[in-house]
């Protein structure tokens, strides 16, 4: 079987973030394909990658075997509508916050197989994570081509049911956000015991890299990597005890359920 033909609907920053990672992992740019309203965007990313790329949404979304719907949200629905024919079998995948599968399908067709993805910014450094979630009607072979072309950016996971794309978000898609804040504040906090500003940050910096990068690649769970940075009556346990007695899980727990109510608000 040849290897999919995948068109992108929108070559903006997660398109092109998307195409320089797959064409990182050899997949062949005359497989890729991408439509911009905006004829300098489309020309621009052909320029770019060596793919085709044009401003007819329609022509692309008859020559596709996989279809990347990466145009913001509140366009969405009329680019949908104005597709008159799509390639029969044809895999839908949308990376659009806050649009579900059931738009999606009166949009494009019932018959539609489509996969809900949430990634996040971090995907522009390709160390993104997502959340995919199917419809009925993706099969098994389409499900591991959207995974393919999300890791091309990173991981993704999959959800067995669609409203879990809002505890997603409340995590990963807003996430990114959440640990600046914890920079900034780590920073400024920094700054006030007398370290100058720049040193503080850079600190703070490779501290929260290191500090991922640990636990990522470790065997046991994060709270298990804390204790064995906290020494009985060290410094760290200081700090520990003075966050929790803020109630710092709290806190977190509170936000990250004022982002999951946002998002099932505006799906
Ligand atoms: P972007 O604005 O960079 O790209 C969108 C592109 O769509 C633009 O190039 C624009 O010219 C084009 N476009 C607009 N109307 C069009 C139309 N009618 N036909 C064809 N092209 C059209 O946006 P982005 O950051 O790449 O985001 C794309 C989608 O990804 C959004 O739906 C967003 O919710 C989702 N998303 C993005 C991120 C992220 O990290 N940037 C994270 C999660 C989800």
């Amino acid at each position: 079987m040849s290897a999919p033909v995948i068109g992108f609907i929108g070559a903006g920053n997660m398109a092109t973030s998307l195409i320089g990672g797959m064409l990182q992992q050899n997949v062949k740019p005359a497989r890729l394909l991408a439509s911009d309203h905006n004829p300098e965007q489309a020309a621009k990313l052909a320029r770019q990658f060596g793919i085709q790329a044009h401003t007819d949404n329609a022509r692309l979304a008859e020559d596709c075997d996989v279809l990347l719907l990466a145009v913001k949200p509140q366009v969405m629905q009329q680019v949908c509508r104005a597709l008159p024919a799509r390639k029969p079998g044809q895999l839908i995948i949308s990376i659009a916050a806050g649009i579900d599968c059931r738009s999606l399908a009166d949009w494009l067709g019932t018959d539609a197989a489509i996969v809900r993805c949430m990634p996040n910014t971090p995907s522009l450094r390709r160390q993104g994570v997502s959340g995919l979630f199917a419809n009925a009607n993706v099969s098994a072979t389409q499900k591991q081509q959207a995974e393919q072309i999300l890791n091309a950016v990173g991981i993704s996971l999959w959800l067995e049911e669609e409203q879990l794309i809002d505890a997603v978000t409340a995590v990963s898609g807003s996430g990114p956000a959440y640990f600046f804040y914890l920079i900034e504040a780590m920073t400024a906090a920094g700054e006030q015991l007398g370290l100058p500003r720049d040193t503080a940050e850079r600190l703070t910096l490779f501290t929260a890299l290191g500090a991922a990068d640990m636990a990522v690649h470790s065997d046991v769970d994060a709270s298990e990597l804390r204790r064995r940075v906290s020494s009985p009556g060290g410094t760290t346990e200081q700090a520990i005890k003075s966050f929790a007695n803020d109630d710092f899980p709290a806190i977190i727990a509170r936000g990250m359920q004022a982002a999951s109510r946002r998002a099932a608000e505006l799906a």
